[in-house]
């Protein structure tokens, strides 16, 4: 148990630092609430500075492999006019591409990793974390066992909550702080397979007057090998007053006709929506949410990292690559200090970080929403962008 680390979560960000820590020569146990880590979930992207952290963790030819390298975000209006493009990872001037990825790949190739380098038995499933104490020693994770139907406790020298968005052990830290703020918006999202999609490498953003928004990119190299297109999808649209109360962010299968009661005035065929849209398999409907950042992210020998430490809007494409970068961050500063002060060290880094992140997410969505309409829209997204770069340009940094 000398250096052994307890991890709540086997999500991008829980695996992730479970390698990042191995890599370092610590001992980690990983307790996964679900019976079964499955591939799910749809698109995500990880941003040049995350891919060369999971490079350094020998994974940069199974990302190649997975995921398409983007080189270019296109703003169109809801005409199918081009209004501004950025280039993005490599065509950037990057040293490291951006991939849009499946979630599930991803996940399955770090779940695979770990097991494979660390052990069979390094991620416990079926594991849901319910409670958390520790003494100047170590610390202890109550967790029940859905096989067994019982409470079993796992003891380490550091505890991380990487247990994603509702995470239970930022409730223990900090009980009641920052609940989920809903901006009154709500996502239909799906994966559709295309004859062609832009350049194969383009993230199209098509908006309207109203802010309704759509996002779209190819995710899948495997696909591209094939002669097809593997397209992540997303319609953000506008159903409630920002502020209004949401219990608990939820999924749920999302309707075809919400979505296209949303997009009425558009021309759905010039960038090959309507193909998107009803081509697909099933859709997925959830609120925008986020958090308000934390104070901190522990106490003693618990600590945050990913969603559970930063929830924050998916409109920056970087909620995976934050928790990949806080991974990093966390395995380097517990090698180098002692593992109490190395926390804290990792936690001082991360959280001033990640809160610029979270602060830009909002602030960009804000802004391209106030640009909707606009005559000169293609000058304002691009001062947009350029400002949310400068913004998380540290939290890239790592
Ligand atoms: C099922 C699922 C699908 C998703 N799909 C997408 C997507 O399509 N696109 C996108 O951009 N983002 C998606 N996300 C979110 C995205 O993965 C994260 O925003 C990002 O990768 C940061 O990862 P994370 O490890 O912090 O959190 P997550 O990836 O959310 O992982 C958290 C993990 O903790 C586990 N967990 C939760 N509570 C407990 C507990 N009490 N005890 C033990 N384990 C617990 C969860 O089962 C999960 O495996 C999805 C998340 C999940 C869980």
């Amino acid at each position: 148990m000398t250096r052994n680390i307890l991890i709540a979560g086997a999500g991008i960000g829980g695996l992730a630092a479970a390698l990042a820590l191995h890599d370092k020569g610590f001992g980690v146990e990983v307790l996964e609430s679900a019976r079964e880590v499955r591939p799910l979930g749809v698109g995500l992207n990880i941003q040049p500075a995350a891919v060369a952290a999971l490079d350094k963790l020998g994974l940069g030819e199974s990302l190649a492999a997975s995921g398409i390298p983007t080189a270019e975000h296109v703003y169109f209006d809801h005409l199918g006019e081009r209004l501004f493009t950025e280039p993005r990872g490599l065509a950037a001037g990057h040293e490291w591409p951006q991939y849009s990825v499946h979630r599930g790949e991803l996940q399955s190739l770090l779940l695979e990793q770990v097991r494979e380098r660390i052990g069979p038995r390094a991620v416990r499933t079926g594991a849901q974390l319910v409670d958390v104490s520790q003494d100047g020693e170590s610390v202890r994770a109550t967790v029940f066992d859905r096989a067994r139907g019982e409470h079993v406790r796992h003891t380490g020298r550091v505890l991380i909550g990487a247990d994603g968005a509702h995470s239970v052990v930022r409730e223990l830290l900090y009980p009641g702080s920052a609940p989920l703020r809903w901006n009154g918006a709500h996502f239909w999202r799906g994966i559709t397979e295309v004859d062609s999609f832009g350049t194969g490498r383009s993230f199209h953003h098509i908006s309207d007057a109203r802010g309704t928004r759509v996002v779209a990119y190819p995710i899948s190299a495997k696909a591209a090998e094939s002669g097809r297109v593997l397209v992540n999808w997303v319609v953000e649209a506008a159903v409630a007053e920002p502020g209004t109360p949401l219990e608990r962010s939820w999924n749920r299968a999302g309707r075809l006709p919400d979505l296209l009661a949303h997009l009425e005035g558009w021309e759905l065929d010039p960038l090959g929506l309507r193909e998107l849209f009803i081509g697909g398999g099933p859709i997925l409907e959830y609120p925008m949410v986020d958090r308000d950042p934390l104070p901190g992210w522990g106490a003693g020998r618990v600590s945050l990292l990913g969603d559970a430490a930063h929830l924050m809007y998916p409109v920056g494409a970087n909620g995976a690559s934050q928790a990949i970068l806080d991974a990093r961050a966390l395995a380097e500063a517990l090698d180098g200090s002692g593992l109490v002060t190395g926390l804290r060290e990792y936690e001082r880094l991360r959280l001033a970080r990640t809160t610029a992140v979270v602060l830009a997410n909002r602030e960009m969505h804000a802004a391209e929403k106030a640009s909707a309409g606009r005559a000169d829209r293609g000058e304002r997204l691009a001062a947009i962008t350029a400002d949310y770069r400068r913004a998380t340009a540290t939290g890239a940094a790592g």
